[in-house]
């Protein structure tokens, strides 16, 4: 039989590659959890995906009910879950005030970060039951978690300072819409999204890694230039941002070559250690990279698990 691996936001870029990747090998199953079905269901059909190797599970991240609906929907297919893959993020980088999710929270950290979080623990326990050699959890990080880059030090950088915005509950009313509790910047609070996703999984392998032996991974896949991350920016950027990524920073990387990667991650049995943030060198082979000192704070790690276990509902 074949394994299953939920993929969220799998509707275009990235997400999709990577459905596509795996449902190629025959081996896999792959659940796409889109927060716009018929948009999925196309976008399936439009790269060849067949049909036996895909289902669409509508779930839409800015809203807890919606990440709960979808789980309770996966749980009644009966499949066994292998690996899950928190991929979907939107990204305001010219929004001048903010946006705001069901429970209303500021929208990307809670689609990029607070619906992962939520999705994830909800669906660990399946995990766990999932055969060793298969089970894994991974999310789609970013380079903002790079110290050693220059793109990782473009500002504005990021920050999540002391969590006090978050932990005031990110409304933009009686708490700042930003996690560090500053001024709204949408470019920024989508790169404090980003290391909120690389503390998350720094903090599932802590807790979990040992007790349950699912593995715990992020990647940061490189610059996939052209996919829908950047449908909110301006004309001029989304012109020039391709060829500057392949002949400046020559960061560039195809969805096709990036979804590759990502199914790697989630099946290749040379990446199966927890607790990794993987990256690719320029001959395309994977190492453990380190990240910035923010994002591998354990200290962070810990309050930011505590403070979205309290948004989610947990406890
Ligand atoms: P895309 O915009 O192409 O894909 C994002 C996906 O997320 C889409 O399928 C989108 O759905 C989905 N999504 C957005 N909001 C929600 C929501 N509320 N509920 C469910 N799904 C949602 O961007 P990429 O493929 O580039 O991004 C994928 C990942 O890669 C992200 O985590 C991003 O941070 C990361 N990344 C991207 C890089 C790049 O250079 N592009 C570099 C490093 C990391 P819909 O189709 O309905 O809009």
């Amino acid at each position: 039989t074949k394994s299953t691996c939920i993929i969220t936001g799998a509707s275009s870029g990235l997400g999709l590659a990577a459905a596509k990747a795996l449902a190629e090998t025959g081996e896999w199953h792959v659940i796409m959890a889109c927060r716009d079905f018929l948009k999925a269901e196309r976008a399936a059909r439009s790269v060849g995906i067949p049909k036996e190797n895909y289902t669409v599970i509508h779930c839409d991240l800015a809203s807890f009910d919606s990440v709960r609906a979808f789980v309770d929907n996966f749980k009644r297919t009966g499949r066994q879950l292998d690996v899950l893959v928190c991929n979907a993020a939107v990204y305001f980088p010219t929004d001048k005030e903010p946006k705001f999710s069901a429970e209303g929270f500021e929208l990307s950290v809670a689609t990029n970060h607070l619906g992962h979080f939520l999705l994830a623990r909800l669906l660990l326990e399946d995990i766990e039951k999932a055969e060793d050699s298969l089970r894994r959890m991974i999310i789609v990080g970013s380079i903002t978690g790079n110290s050693n880059t220059v793109a990782g030090n473009v500002p504005p950088k990021a920050n999540l300072g002391d969590l006090r915005g978050l932990a005031g509950g990110l409304n933009g009313v009686n708490a700042s819409s930003m996690i560090d509790g500053g001024d709204f910047d949408g470019a920024k609070a989508y790169k404090d999204s980003k290391v909120c996703n690389m503390l998350t999984m720094q903090e599932f392998h802590k807790r979990y890694h040992e007790k349950t032996g699912v593995t715990f991974a992020s990647l940061y896949p490189g610059c996939i230039a052209e996919t829908g991350l950047f449908r909110n920016h301006v004309q001029l950027f989304r012109t020039l941002f391709p060829p500057f990524q392949k002949y400046i920073t020559k960061g560039y990387v195809s969805e096709e070559e990036a979804g590759k990667r990502l199914a790697q991650v989630v099946s290749d049995p040379k990446l199966g250690k927890s607790g990794v943030y993987w990256s690719w060198n320029k001959e395309s082979n994977s190492f453990e990279n380190e990240l910035s000192e923010e994002a591998s704070n354990p200290e962070k790690a810990r309050r930011l698990w505590e403070i979205s276990e309290k948004l989610c509902g947990f406890a």
